[in-house]
């Protein structure tokens, strides 16, 4: 029987927009994944911003990712207590998966900062990372039309890159956006899809406070 492939895609998805929605594309076609488990995060202990609540971020991921197949909106980190480690997740999933083939999926900023994670060498020892390249300059209102990509060949790492066009696009762009100037869902649609674009106006996320 062929071994199973199975991949983990992390992230805070505060909220989930195209770029994410793209690496999980690319990552089910280019990698063959069996399976997909979308892992909002629960407590990141890397993000000193505290996130919008569990119960929005994965209903966002339902409606991002939910209609493709092979995925899994996997809430286990966010039921976890205390801060949650990739490192852990993987290895439940190990466990879960005897014989399959792990896979990590992330974006070029967190392979960059991955030798600061919590037990980055087990993590190494448990799945192949996947990764997607991003623009240099990320962040609130960074130009969504950059073509610099983040220089990867000193990482010193071993990865797959994943092959996927850049897109300019971070959730804190798209929360800066909605926070200065509340844009009409269709503005948003760009951003993010079509489906979290109305959730977040209809849950008026990201709001300042009044
Ligand atoms: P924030 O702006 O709030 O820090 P983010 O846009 O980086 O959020 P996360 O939910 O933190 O989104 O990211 C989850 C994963 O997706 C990370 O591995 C991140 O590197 C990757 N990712 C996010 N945006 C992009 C992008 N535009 N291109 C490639 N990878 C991305």
């Amino acid at each position: 029987m062929a071994t199973r492939r199975v991949g983990m895609f992390g992230g805070a998805f505060d909220p989930p927009h195209r770029a994410h929605r793209a690496l999980a594309e690319t990552a089910l076609e280019q990698l063959q994944l069996d399976v997909l488990h979308i892992l909002p995060t629960g407590q990141a202990w890397h993000k000193s911003r505290t996130l919008s609540c569990a119960r929005d971020r994965v209903a966002m991921c339902q409606l991002a990712f939910g209609d493709l197949p092979h995925v899994v909106i996997d809430e286990r980190e966010i039921h976890r207590q205390g801060p949650s480690y990739t490192a852990d997740t993987l290895s439940e999933l190990r466990r879960e998966h005897p014989g399959a083939e792990l896979f990590l999926v992330l974006g070029a900023d967190q392979l960059l900062a991955f030798k600061t994670w919590v037990r980055w060498q087990e993590v190494l020892q448990l799945a192949r990372l996947a990764v997607a390249n991003r623009a240099t300059h990320i962040g609130a209102h960074a130009p969504l039309d950059q073509t610099t990509e983040a220089d990867l060949s000193d990482v010193g790492i071993p990865f797959e890159p994943l092959r996927m066009p850049l897109k300019n696009i971070s959730a804190t762009d798209v929360r800066a956006r909605v926070s200065q100037s509340a844009p009409s869902t269709g503005a948003l649609d760009v951003l993010v899809p079509e489906p979290v674009a109305r959730y977040i106006s209809q849950h008026h996320l990201y709001q300042p406070p009044t």
